[in-house]
């Protein structure tokens, strides 16, 4: 097969969140199992920066805009580590400057139509391609068109392809006003609410989940969520509609990255077999959070700070926690009066929790490998990978029943203990009680040390690759294909 993955950001040339980990990694899988990829993603600045070589086609494709014709240079790449061909989508004007979305002011204002022009001039330089199409795959919101315009502008050139759009976040869906379907070319009989239109606006999120041939979202658990009115910001109506189509393959983990054996960003390597670099890992990790170096349970967490990531619930549970004889290492940056609120309580129990503001991947590394817990307490999580690194570190995981942290983290109880199945601990009511009552649970656990010797090797053992991800993926583009 020739797979086409757009997508608008993907390691290592550009990264903002998850989208980028998995745009990234699923290539390589699929390449090894013998397809052909075409990886395409715009030229930002950093990209610049981080692609090693970057060699210009000669190719150049044109779009046109509400009446104006823009050009679009089409650049090329390797993906490091993998045989895929990676093209980027150059406009001075739309991706030669800071920042992917926005910046410190907000939304860059003409996202509306940076992305269209992207997801055009992705299908121009596909058409110009030497092998034929057989999938468009696109991620999110910033490509969600690509579907809507393989079975319309482009339903000539596309006509054998199939295609498929992955839901990586509801709550990001791209509304704009009205008018742009004009910039976007589209015929106003797809203004309806059976179509694109979404409460008066333009949804492009929208359009690609009545378009696309199949949907797919980053765990099993999210594709059921996303078709209530909690979790479906909206689209909950849609999705259901289309829930013979929608598929929740689980996320991979990128092992080359993140495993304790051989991660190049910790003090000392450590394996289910031989856990004594852990100890010198949480030594590590107090030395360089400012912590005492005591024989306590130590939490982390590490979080974008968001509502979506139940930062209100820690504050809540953070002064009952720190009356025990406990430590909290903290490391996240985003909203500024959850940040604050956090830098309040970093003063207040200054010695037992430890708050650092920043996006830095060491100290993230560090903490998966020193913390004996990790908090997670997300309002919901399309899929979370934090959680899966833990128990790859032998962190024992904390979390919320929902989404991916519901289908990668089983609860430890009698019963799962003596199965040898459980890897953590899950609470459901989005409360602080029901927050602190699976602390407290992981506290007793942790006070017995064959218990918790059990429950680490159970989380060390899961298998998170991203092989079998990639296998699922490559069945449902080829049962596309054949029905
Ligand atoms: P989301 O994509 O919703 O932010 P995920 O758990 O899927 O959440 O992935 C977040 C990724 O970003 C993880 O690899 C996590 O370690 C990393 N990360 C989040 N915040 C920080 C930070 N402040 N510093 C370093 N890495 C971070």
């Amino acid at each position: 097969m020739h797979i086409i993955e757009m997508s608008s950001e993907a390691v290592p040339f550009a990264k903002t969140g998850g989208l980028a980990d998995v745009v990234g990694a699923l290539p390589k899988p699929m390449a090894r199992a013998g397809q052909k990829i075409s990886l395409f993603m715009p030229l930002y600045r950093s990209v610049r920066e981080a692609a090693s070589s970057l060699t210009d086609t000669s190719i150049r494709v044109h779009v046109p805009l509400a009446g104006v014709a823009e050009t679009g240079e089409i650049w090329t790449s390797k993906l490091p580590g993998a045989d895929v061909n990676v093209f980027f989508v150059g406009h001075k004007e739309f991706f030669d400057r800071d920042g992917l979305y926005g910046n410190s002011a907000g939304d860059f204002h003409d996202n509306s139509r940076r992305f269209i022009f992207f997801t055009r001039a992705v299908l121009e330089a596909a058409k110009s391609l030497p092998a034929p199409v057989d999938i468009i795959h696109c991620h999110d919101w910033q490509t969600a068109l690509a579907p809507v315009y393989a079975r319309t502008l482009y339903a000539n050139a596309f006509a054998g392809a199939r295609t498929v759009l992955t839901l990586h976040n509801l709550s990001f869906q791209g509304i704009f006003w009205h008018w742009d379907m004009n910039l976007a070319g589209l015929p106003w009989e797809l203004f309806d609410w059976k179509h694109l239109e979404f409460f008066g606006k333009m949804n492009f999120l929208k359009g690609g989940i009545v378009f696309a041939d199949a949907l797919t979202t980053v765990s099993p658990r999210y594709s059921i969520e996303i078709q209530t009115p909690e979790f479906g910001c909206g689209l909950e109506g849609v999705l259901a509609e289309r829930r013979d189509r929608l598929h929740g393959i689980l996320n991979g983990i990128d092992e080359d990255v993140w495993s304790p054996e051989r991660d190049s960003k910790i003090p000392a390597h450590f394996s289910v077999s031989d856990l004594s670099g852990k100890r010198a890992c949480k030594a590590q990790l107090q030395k360089r959070t400012g912590l005492p170096e005591r024989n306590v349970p130590v939490f982390g967490m590490i979080s974008r700070l968001t509502e979506q990531k139940g930062v209100d619930l820690l504050l809540g549970a953070l002064p009952a926690l720190l009356e025990d004889d406990v430590q909290v290492v903290i490391l996240g940056s985003g909203d500024s009066k959850l940040q604050g609120l956090l830098q309040e309580f970093a003063r207040r129990f200054a010695g037992k929790l430890s708050l650092t503001v920043a996006f830095d991947d060491r100290l993230a590394h560090e903490i998966e490998a020193g913390a004996d817990m990790f908090l997670m307490p997300s309002r919901f999580e399309p899929c979370g990978l934090n959680q899966m690194y833990s128990l790859r570190y032998g962190t024992v995981p904390i979390v919320r029943e929902t989404g991916g942290l519901a289908d990668t983290v089983v609860d430890c109880t009698e019963d799962t203990m003596q199965r040898r199945t459980a890897t953590g601990f899950r609470f459901i009511p989005c409360t602080v009680e029901a927050f602190l009552g699976a602390i407290h649970r992981s506290l007793t656990v942790y006070r017995r040390p064959d218990q918790w010797n059990r429950l680490r090797e159970n989380g060390m053992k899961q298998k998170f690759g991203w092989d079998t991800s990639a296998a699922r993926y490559i069945e449902l583009f080829r049962h596309l294909l054949e029905g």
